[in-house]
């Protein structure tokens, strides 16, 4: 009880420390010096990119955006920020998508988030994704509306092929607080995109429950 509690205090720390303190001069990922909070190495490593696709399915169809491909050093700072409590990564990851958003144009009303499972969140205190998108709330000045809760456990979709990525997720999302989005137009974020199975399953509960449009904004592409 008591690291799960640390753990949920450390989240909300996370989304304001860094007003709070200024930064040191190292380099978040490898200590290096820095003047900003990662060194010129890691920041070309990164490869912010303008990544654009559609996930399509069922007739049914969404626009992805994501902001660099899945190399190790942008894997890294996801495993950080999804199982170490590492809201930097976090902070830096939304600049990221903050960058596309206005370089692409992307119009929206809501941000809303993939959830994770009941269980996951016990085990880790907070949602990566919900983070990315509080974070990515206060850059663009859209609310976040929690909308989207995981109905059914599904086994984790590492280690499965992409057929059975799309079996494992079917229909496993269901939509409340649909009276909000009604006719609106969602941005829905993840931290990686893969084959696209989770985000679509999520968009189109979304479509079902009366939203106009949904478009997917991701930290990372992933290859299978
Ligand atoms: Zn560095």
């Amino acid at each position: 009880m008591g690291y799960r509690f640390g753990k949920r205090v450390k989240f909300y720390l996370g989304c304001v420390l860094e007003v709070i303190y200024g930064r040191a001069n190292n380099c978040m990922l490898c200590g290096d010096f820095a003047e900003d909070m990662l060194c010129k190495s890691c920041q070309s490593k990164i490869k912010y990119s303008v990544i654009e696709g559609e996930v399509e399915k069922e007739g049914i169809r969404f626009k992805y955006y994501s902001c660099a491909y899945y190399n190790s050093l942008v894997k890294e700072m996801i495993i950080r920020l999804k199982y170490k409590s590492d809201f930097d990564c976090g902070v830096l990851l939304t600049q990221l998508m903050e960058r596309l958003i206005r370089e692409k144009e992307i119009s929206f009303d809501y941000i809303t988030y993939v959830p994770c499972s009941e269980e996951a969140f016990r085990k880790r205190g907070y949602n990566q994704s919900e983070f990315l998108s509080k974070k990515l709330s206060e850059l663009t000045g859209k609310s976040v509306i929690h909308c989207l809760i995981k109905s059914k456990s599904t086994k984790d979709q590492i280690g499965l092929d992409r057929d059975a990525r799309w079996t494992n997720l079917e229909n496993s999302f269901v939509v409340e607080n649909y009276k909000a989005i009604k006719d609106k137009k969602i941005l829905l974020i993840d931290d990686v995109i893969t084959t696209g199975a989770t985000a679509f399953y999520c968009g189109k509960a979304l479509l079902l429950c009366g939203c106009r449009e949904v478009n997917i904004l991701t930290a990372a592409k992933s290859a299978i």
